[in-house]
């Protein structure tokens, strides 16, 4: 078994460069590359979509891609299908971290690498993860957040618990929070998951911890900016929105509005431009067995993952006009529509 993942336990350990086995990189034509994503309903993974597009084709790539609408089932039929379609290689972004695994080793017994895409697929030998720091990005929450209210009752709403990402983002937060709770000053006094990021879940779970805390919450960090969303109008129905912080990340352009509206107090913004640029670089090189460059190395549960992560950068009402703005992910007009 020399070129794949056939027998799951003798699978090789991963490297960033798979030594190819003599008949893997295209002969000729074009790079093909299967792009199979989770969801579309955030607005980040359109931009996803389009510019991972945009910046394969220009390195002389073709792409296939296909999302699953949150379907674990659908996702593992359509990356099948991306496989015996004859891609060189799997780009994945996983609905569940976990589920993807059974994926990743048909694509290596196709003698075909995958790269996992903002989300790592955990308990598999993926060659590669291309991210941002989500550890980070959750930092960045607590810290904006801890300023504005360094004591208090705090809520944490989570992201999916089958997505990796929901993991490192919560570690990330109480990395910071950890000390302030132990000192005292700050209380969580709800913490939950959202299933499938779903807004909807995040609204219910926002009032949920209203209620049961008589509304006292002095702070709330959301995993991300759909689900900052509901929380923005659960603390609404109550009279509250602007009156509490509230962190978010994907700089969503309702995000934005909100920031510079005054109810959502930060998000946390990804630049999906380098992103995709990232990660199109990585598929044509490891498509081709060409070496790739990783700045860090994440565990999955299975092997040390090499990977390159790129720096989050926190926003506010003070330096949207500086990040965000400046760099076109929205327009000035856009953000500004309702002030
Ligand atoms: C991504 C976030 C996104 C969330 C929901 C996470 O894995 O990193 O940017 O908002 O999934 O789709």
């Amino acid at each position: 078994e020399e070129n794949g993942d056939g027998g799951a336990a003798s699978e090789p350990a991963p490297t960033a460069e798979r030594p190819t086995d003599g008949e893997s990189p295209p002969a000729d034509g074009p790079v093909k590359i299967g792009f199979s994503m989770d969801t579309l309903l955030e607005e980040r993974w359109r931009k996803d979509r389009d510019l991972f597009k945009a910046a394969a084709e220009a390195l002389g790539a073709e792409v296939d891609i296909l999302a699953a609408d949150g379907d674990d089932a659908l996702q593992i039929a359509q990356a099948e299908t991306l496989i015996s379609r004859g891609v060189d290689l799997l780009v994945i972004v996983p609905h569940n971290a976990e589920a993807m695994a059974t994926i990743v080793q048909k694509a290596h017994a196709a003698d075909v690498k995958v790269l996992a895409y903002d989300r790592l697929v955990r308990n598999a030998n993926v060659d590669m993860y291309v991210s941002f720091d989500n550890v980070r990005v959750g930092e960045l929450q607590a810290e904006a957040i801890t300023k504005l209210a360094p004591r208090g009752n705090y809520a944490y709403i989570g992201g999916a618990e089958t997505d990796n990402n929901a993991r490192l983002l919560k570690q990330g937060v109480f990395n910071v929070l950890q000390p302030r709770i132990d000192s005292g000053d700050i209380r969580i006094v709800y913490d939950q998951w959202t299933e499938n990021w779903e807004p909807a879940n995040a609204f219910e779970n926002m009032q949920a911890a209203l209620e049961a805390n008589g509304n006292a919450i002095d702070a709330v960090i959301a995993a991300n900016d759909a689900t900052a969303d509901a929380v923005i109008e659960a603390l609404a129905t109550r009279g509250l929105a602007g009156k509490v912080p509230v962190a978010g990340q994907d700089a969503d352009l309702t995000a934005a509005q909100h920031i510079v509206e005054g109810t959502q107090t930060m998000t946390v913004y990804k630049p999906i431009q380098s992103l995709a640029q990232a990660a199109a670089e990585l598929a044509v090189k490891l498509a081709s067995g060409a070496a790739v460059t990783a700045n860090r190395s994440i565990p999955n549960g299975k092997a040390d993952v090499p990977a390159l992560l790129l720096a989050p950068i926190a926003v506010d009402r003070a330096t949207i006009d500086d990040t965000i703005i400046a760099d076109g992910f929205h327009s000035r007009e856009d953000v500004y529509k309702n002030v």
